[in-house]
């Protein structure tokens, strides 16, 4: 049989796709094994915005790894897509669209604009579940889910309610991270930290009684009309007197307290502090210990109130504060003004200065929830980070300090907020409109025009995702998930809300494990981002060295963080052409053979060779097993890199070339062709949860294939490498003995082949080898190798002696366990020639050096140049100083 000479992975990704979803392959039904254990993922839901970049790549792929791996184990697996409606980004989306058509969203109206954004994602989101296809995933898309779907928008609102009822969730003023640009509220970790020079202002402020002034310093002087108290440390000897005492706040006509809080540093500033409880986070709590009033001066669009004065009112903040400053001046209140370095709060989306404001929203209560979330991981470990270390104390920190969540956003684009209003102002809070007119006993209702954070609704997906509040199989049978795979930016903000909810409404954590998966730099090691135009888009990188090389790439980073290079990928797009070759081969020389795993029993009457490489086999299938099982994906890759490239294809290939090249037809050949096929056929399970794409396209063609290969789970399904056994280790099958016989074959034959290239031997000439080994087992296995030996180092005779005995013009190795060898040289090159050929050779590295070393004295270049620079030129002499002494060795046995 012959394949295509080349690899082609376009073909290969478009034969196979389609078929495995249409044959259920990716469904959990597939599985016919009642007692099968289960295992179960849900996808990180990307945003309905989003399309696909190198960090979902890198998570899929590892994600794909262990479901493909778990399923051809026997797991009764599931993988849920599925998308999030990411309230924010769509809005601004949107209305982006809606402005470029000359359309205001205001006038559209909400209900209206709501069925826009629905139509925007029927038409036009979502198109990152399509990118997902060419990745190979095998995700079950029957089951996908979004996070606006009505089962998960029922979800939500049965949340809210229950967590209504139990106290949690409150409606409330508080001080609020606010963006005047977008009109709503943002977490804390929607805004962004960043430091700025800015001015300090020095405002002074008179006593009523006449008696001198106090002086504060401030970054927002226009704030000071919302001023409600001055405050002092109390053991601040410079203020102690004057507590209690009052102060005439300029610009307004009022009197302001001065007050004592152990809050204020007496080291910032003057030591004495305004207050402005309705514009200041801190400023609130102190106004509230102290029952301050909040006088609100800057309103939403950040411009100020009537409350601010006539003067100052519906001006913006940033020309009120320089007219405030300008007033202080010309009262000769202005102190002074100093340069000051300090963070300034933006909104992390459009760059707007956020304004704390104070406003109505509703709260979730945090403490009792976290500290449930805290008691399991103290009592029983859970979830399990990988790796542990950081992970488990990142993710406990931000349990203990997270506070109060704010998770009403003045949006249109989510879960409206299940809560209405009488005319009287009472709360309703209910399931549906028709309960709240039940509940309410009229239908004259408002409903809260706010809608939930966007988290609020992921939170609950290992749940809402499988049909929760409904009592469903899929929640009976995968729930809890195994393992949440994510990067580590989201394992605060979404996986420790997932386990808080998951134990409030499941009873039970949502997932075992957590992997934490590394980040992929660019070549420079910065973040890939959009604003830096610095990303790489995973599809030109399928396009370029096809999906199964990119896959092997993107596994192997593991947990790591790397720096992305093309050349790796290249790498890995050879080894998939090696993969082709070396089937290519087998399939080409297996007339009267076919695929039996019977063949891989070993059997004391089998050569060395493929003793050799049953261990081998049996050996990788351990270490590949366990390493997946641990999520060392990088030590998984390269163990099977290493077997399939060096063991499979550079030795067992060659050793077993004779028996299975036979031109004549024996039992021997079909032998030799059916444990070739076998062992490839075993490999090639190996590597398909990595490359799912080559070893389908080859599996298909191999001579035998069919159901009995097949996993028992799914005896029943078309023959599929995706649903075949994943080759398990059987210890009685490892050979150390074995290796250890053939690993001295290797190394002499390495050496041997070492010389020849060394010795520019022509390839086609024969030459003799003389082995002396004191060591008896070694010289046993040197002597019951000796054809295989002639055969791949084209030897005229092979000689095997307790002691070396050559003639001194010989090109000599030393083997393991203190044996040599050596390949006499007369009659296969002329000495002399030789010998100036090595001497120049020499003259050139030397010159070659001597300009190395000069570049590195140079104090220029060591300064300069980059360190990678520097070390690549310490290491290329060294290279020479290694080459040279070979060399000196070379020409010495010509003399
Ligand atoms: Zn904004």
């Amino acid at each position: 049989m012959e394949i295509p000479k080349q690899y082609d992975p376009k073909q290969a990704e478009k034969n196979h796709y389609e078929r495995w979803e249409t044959q259920g392959c990716f469904a959990p039904e597939i599985n016919h094994d009642q007692n099968a254990p289960a295992f179960s993922i849900v996808i990180p839901p990307p945003n309905v915005t989003g399309s696909l970049h190198m960090g979902h790549a890198l998570q899929h792929t590892m994600m794909d790894v262990i479901t493909r791996y778990k399923r051809m184990c026997g797991y009764r697996t599931m993988w849920l897509p599925g998308m999030d409606h990411a309230g924010i980004s769509t809005q601004l989306m949107v209305t982006r669209e809606l402005k470029k058509e000359g359309i205001n969203r205001f006038e559209l109206g909400r209900e209206k604009f709501v069925e826009r954004v629905w139509k925007w994602k029927k038409e036009s989101g979502g198109q990152i579940t399509r990118q997902m296809r060419r990745e190979g995933v095998s995700v079950d898309s029957s089951r996908e889910k979004y996070t606006m779907d009505e089962d998960l928008s029922l979800a939500v609102r049965e949340v809210f309610v229950r967590l209504y009822e139990d106290g949690m969730i409150y409606r409330g003023n508080r001080i609020v991270n606010w963006c005047p640009n977008d009109q709503t509220v943002l977490s804390d970790l929607e805004v962004e930290k960043i430091p700025q020079a800015g001015k300090l202002y020095y405002l002074r402020y008179p006593a009523t009684n006449g008696g001198g002034n106090v002086t504060v310093a401030t970054t927002r002087p226009e704030t000071m009309l919302g001023d409600t108290a001055v405050a002092v440390n109390p053991g601040d000897e410079r203020f102690r007197s004057l507590i209690g005492s009052k102060l005439s706040l300029p610009l307004t006509g009022r009197d302001i307290p001065i007050v004592a809080d152990e809050f204020v540093d007496p080291e910032f500033g003057t030591g004495a502090v305004k207050v402005t409880p309705a514009h200041d986070p801190n400023d609130y709590e102190m106004g509230v210990r102290h029952q301050l009033d909040q006088i609100v001066v800057i309103d939403p669009h950040a411009k100020m109130t009537e409350a601010a004065g006539s003067e100052f009112a519906g001006l913006d903040r940033y020309k009120a504060r320089t007219k405030v400053v300008e007033k202080f001046e010309e009262l000769g209140l202005l102190e002074k003004v100093v340069d000051y370095e300090f963070s300034i709060s933006k909104c992390e989306r459009c760059k707007t200065v956020i304004e704390p404001l104070i406003s109505t929203q509703w709260f979730l209560r945090m403490d009792e929830l976290r500290d449930e979330a805290l008691k399991l991981l103290a009592t029983s470990k859970k979830p399990q980070f990988v790796p542990e270390i950081p992970y488990e104390k990142v993710y406990s920190s931000w349990l203990e300090n997270l506070r109060d969540w704010t998770i009403s956003r003045q949006l249109w684009w989510g879960h409206q907020i299940p809560a209405w209003y009488t005319a009287e102002g009472e709360v309703i809070v209910a399931r549906s409109e028709a309960e709240a007119h039940a509940k309410a006993g009229t239908d004259q209702l408002t409903q809260d025009p706010d809608v939930l954070d966007t988290w609020f609704s992921s939170q609950l997906w290992p749940f809402s995702a499988m049909g929760w509040p409904e009592k469903t199989k899929d929640l009976d049978a995968f729930y809890p998930t195994s393992v949440l795979m994510a990067g580590r930016y989201i394992i605060l903000l979404w996986g420790s809300r997932m386990v808080i909810m998951g134990l409030k409404f499941m009873g039970r954590e949502p997932f075992d494990e957590v992997f934490i998966t590394g980040t992929i730099l660019d070549a420079h090691g910065q973040r890939m981002s959009k604003t830096k135009m610095n990303g790489i888009d995973p599809l030109e990188v399928f396009d370029k060295y096809g999906v199964d090389a990119t896959r092997l790439k993107l596994a192997s980073v593991g947990s790591t963080d790397i720096r992305w290079s093309d050349k790796q990928v290249e790498s890995y797009r050879n080894f998939a052409n090696k993969i082709w070759n070396a089937a290519r081969f087998a399939l080409m020389n297996s007339e009267g053979a076919t695929i039996d795993p019977e063949t891989l029993n070993a059997a004391p009457e089998l050569a060395l060779h493929d003793r050799w490489i049953i261990s081998r086999l049996n050996k990788t299938a351990r270490d590949v097993g366990k390493a997946l099982r641990d999520y060392e994906f990088h030590e998984a890759v390269q163990t099977l890199y290493h077997f399939f490239w060096d063991d499979f294809c550079d030795w067992y290939i060659e050793l077993t070339k004779a028996d299975v090249t036979a031109e004549e037809a024996s039992p021997q050949r079909t032998a030799a062709r059916t444990r070739l096929l076998s062992v490839l056929e075993q490999a090639l399970r190996l590597l398909h949860p990595f490359m799912p794409y080559i070893t389908e396209e080859l599996w298909q063609q191999l001579p035998g294939v069919g159901k009995q290969l097949l996993h028992p789970a799914y005896r029943e399904a078309e023959p599929t490498i995706m649903l075949a056994t994943y080759p398990e280790s059987r210890a009685g099958l490892i050979d150390e003995g074995a290796e250890w016989e053939m690993q001295a074959v290797i190394d002499l034959i390495t050496r041997v082949r070492n010389i020849r290239s060394e010795m520019q031997i022509k390839p086609s000439e024969p030459i003799p080898v003389l082995i002396g080994a004191p060591d008896e087992r070694l010289r046993a296995v040197y002597s019951a190798n000796t054809n295989q030996i002639a055969r791949l180092l084209r030897a005229s005779e092979v000689s095997v002696s307790d002691q070396l005995d050559a003639p001194r013009a010989s090109a000599r190795a030393v083997l393991v366990g203190g044996a040599e060898v050596a390949v006499p040289l007369a009659g296969l090159i002329d000495f002399a020639q030789e010998k100036q050929r090595l001497s120049k050779e020499q003259e050139k590295l030397a010159a070659e050096a001597a300009k190395l070393e000069a570049q590195l004295a140079n104090p220029q270049f060591a300064e300069r140049a980059p360190a990678e620079k520097v070390e690549e030129v310490r290491a290329r002499i060294a290279d020479i100083g290694q080459r040279t002494a070979q060399l000196e060795q070379t020409i010495g046995n010509l003399e």
